[in-house]
């Protein structure tokens, strides 16, 4: 029987014959659920797979061997199951709105840190929009550091949220701060960010999963990669495979950003996890001239996309006023970006 070496629970992936057609793919996932296992078929380019997770004990490989259009049963070895490449070998394309995240085109979503007035959100969007933008971002409900800052404007900032997708047609990423509000935020949102400070808060991500809305799930501001990983199996656990991962930078003991962008973790996920990752220089610095850089190094490193903050007035912005670029900063970013993307084979 396969056991994982750690005494956990290992789960399995059922690799089909090439030539299997979906009835014997289908008898597969019968198989498992009258074992009280979850099926999950993953379509890849060359065959279907079958992941299996939920269960309590070892699975019997031998259950799932002979079946038709079996050609091997191969044990997971991560704790991380859905999310690992060894369950889903092609890279995830996540659609958020109609935008695609991952493949070859670069996502790069921008906006306000925090949604302040209609007039200040609808000016912005318009301007990242003009400068290729592909998703509007903007926190209605903030997660701040003082009980004194700006806490964000609650529902009606999701409002204003809509009324800017409605005047640019950029879908819309916002953050769902707590399980009592997500169900609202998803009512305006294209797509659901969980913030740094949620990354490990399980009822929050199984929403996020029940939900099924795609996620930005942004990295915790210590966590470990397997952590990072781990958090995101808890939304494709719920049955939703739409995670887009964000590295926001870490705290580490250099003090001259805000955080320390980590961007070996974007070729280390590329090479654990197929789900796409972006990179947020702008909490990963915290300092709006390490935006444009640190932005063109994620792309050369292989990022999907990036996310940054943008404001027309950053002097008078309600939150992170100092990493926020202007909209001539974000055109300069998006003009230098162009041929880094396409020296690694992207476009924007
Ligand atoms: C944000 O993106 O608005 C934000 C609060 O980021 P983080 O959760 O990474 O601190
Ligand atoms: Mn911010």
């Amino acid at each position: 029987s396969i056991n994982s070496g750690s005494g956990g629970r290992a789960a399995v992936l059922i690799v089909m014959d090439r030539s299997a057609t979906p009835a014997q793919v289908d008898g597969v996932v019968r198989a498992a659920e009258r074992m009280g296992l979850k099926a999950h078929p993953i379509t890849g380019e060359q065959r279907t797979a079958v992941g299996l997770t939920g269960n309590r004990g070892a699975i019997e490989p031998a259950a799932f061997e002979n079946l038709p259009g079996v050609l091997e049963v191969i044990k997971v070895s991560h704790p991380y199951k859905l999310v690992s490449r060894e369950f889903h070998p092609d890279d995830s394309i996540v659609s958020i709105g109609g935008v695609p995240v991952g493949g070859t085109r670069l996502a790069v979503i921008a906006g306000p840190c925090a949604v302040e007035s209609l007039d200040q959100t609808v000016t912005i969007a318009r301007e990242v929009k003009a400068r290729g933008a592909h998703l509007l971002r903007g926190g209605a409900y903030k997660p701040r550091t003082s009980t004194y800052s700006f806490q964000g404007l609650g529902e009606e900032g999701l409002k204003i949220l809509a009324a800017a997708r409605e005047e640019t047609g950029l879908p819309v990423v916002t953050e769902a701060l707590d399980t009592s509000s997500i169900d609202v935020v998803a009512k305006y949102a294209d797509g659901l960010q969980i913030g740094a400070r949620n990354m490990q808060n399980f009822e929050l991500l199984k929403a996020a999963g029940r939900i099924g809305k795609p996620v930005l799930l942004k990295r915790g501001m210590s966590a470990t990669l397997e952590e990072f990983l781990l958090a995101a199996e808890y939304v494709l656990a719920e049955g939703n495979p739409n995670v887009v991962l964000c590295e926001r930078g870490v705290r580490t003991f250099s003090d001259f950003t805000r955080n320390t962008l980590d961007l070996a973790v974007v070729p280390a996920v590329e090479r654990l996890s197929h789900l796409p990752i972006v990179t947020d220089p702008s909490h990963g610095t915290g300092r709006r001239h390490k935006v444009a850089p640190m932005s063109l190094a994620s792309i050369a490193a292989g990022a999907d996309g990036v996310a940054v903050e943008v404001h027309h007035r950053p002097e008078e912005a309600l939150s992170d006023g100092p990493q926020a670029l202007t909209p001539e900063m974000f055109s300069d970013l998006m003009a230098r970006l162009a041929p880094i993307a396409a020296a690694v084979g992207r476009s924007l």
